[in-house]
């Protein structure tokens, strides 16, 4: 049996019974392949719903303001696909493209995102290639070409482009994606049960686990993060973070960020950062956590908390001065969350 129409017979009756699979919104599916871009279905399910419920439509969503979608992202993470749907929304003038360029022209969409939605939405026979068409393909066919360089990744493309099933791209890029998710995946891939076990090439030569191939090891850098909970009577600081890095757009405590641990609470009253937001006689200083490590794809992040008790009337130039009870209303890091959540 083909390869394609393998796949089509295991979807059948394997296919996972998702609201964007019941759907031929572009919209909706658009919504949902940006947030599975980098979060499991269970995660992203939840969020994907009360994303929707929130904005049922482009027109919706280009009308938020971009703090109420930020937080409605806590916790997904990768925020940068939160603004960009908002930039995208906004770039539409409430009606979404339905061409391939159109669609790839959007902010935050790329030729994987731009397949899914076209094949999906419009039928359109552009194959899908991401993590989970890579891992399948390389094992089926035992190719070792790296997925990370240019040759490799024209390599694949041209060859899911070979195997597109053009009567049904829908079901065909669906079926190769939740396959790869739940029966290739990644670690331990489920040989004896799978349907393609008997023509795979990785599974007869027992490669499945070293493949795909990538070249370049990625680089991790690791960062120390330490946060001030500054207390003024029942009123608290932050600031919106701006700039090209992690988590812009999110709010967060005054921060000291240094290259290394800062140690204890002498050291870090010495510091003039420290001397510059807080003064010299803060009323009371204590910490709340140490160390809490905290893991980003490429950065390993450690975490300090300190509570900082100011006279009452304090202000600090450049922070927001909002009443502690209205923190829930800000969107934070998850990282901030769970330093906050667990004092
Ligand atoms: S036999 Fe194993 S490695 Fe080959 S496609 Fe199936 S799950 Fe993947």
């Amino acid at each position: 049996m083909e390869f394609a129409e393998s796949l089509l017979l295991w979807y059948k009756t394997n296919r996972r019974d998702l609201p964007w699979r019941n759907t031929r919104d572009p919209y909706r599916i658009w919504i949902s392949e940006i947030i599975l871009q980098q979060t499991r279905v269970a995660q992203g399910l939840d969020y994907y719903l009360r994303f929707t419920d929130r904005f049922p439509d482009v027109a919706a969503l280009a009308a938020a303001p971009e703090d109420e979608v930020l937080r409605l992202w806590q916790g997904l993470g990768y925020y940068s696909r939160a603004r960009n749907l908002l930039a995208a929304a906004r770039s539409m003038n409430g009606v979404f493209p339905d061409t391939y360029a159109g669609v790839r022209a959007l902010k935050g969409v790329g030729d994987y995102t731009a397949a899914a939605i076209c094949s999906i939405a419009y039928g359109m026979p552009y194959a899908v290639v991401d993590g989970n068409v890579y891992r399948v393909l390389a094992r089926y066919f035992n190719i070792d070409a790296p997925i990370d360089t240019t040759a490799g990744r024209k390599y694949f493309a041209a060859l899911a482009d070979e195997l597109l099933d053009r009567n049904h791209p829908d079901l065909y890029n669906q079926a190769i994606m939740d396959f790869g998710a739940t029966v290739c995946t990644p670690q331990s891939p489920e040989c004896a049960r799978c349907p393609l076990a008997e023509s795979c090439a990785a599974h007869a030569s027992h490669t499945e686990t070293s493949l795909p191939v990538k070249e370049k090891k990625v680089k991790t850098s690791t960062r120390y993060l330490t946060y001030l909970k500054i207390v003024a009577g029942n009123h608290t600081f932050i600031r919106k973070r701006t700039g090209n890095d992690i988590w812009k757009g999110l709010y967060e405590f005054p921060l000291i960020e240094t290259d290394k641990p800062i140690g204890d609470i002498t050291r870090l009253t010495e510091m003039p950062e420290f001397r510059q937001l807080v003064g010299d006689k803060p009323l009371s200083l204590r910490m709340l956590h140490k160390g809490i490590k905290h893991v980003l794809s490429h950065r390993i992040l450690y975490a300090d908390l300190y509570e900082v008790i100011l006279n009452e009337n304090a202000t600090l130039p450049d922070y927001l001065r909002i009443p502690l009870a209205d923190l829930p209303q800000y969107a934070f890091p998850t990282l901030h969350r769970r330093l906050t959540e667990c004092e």
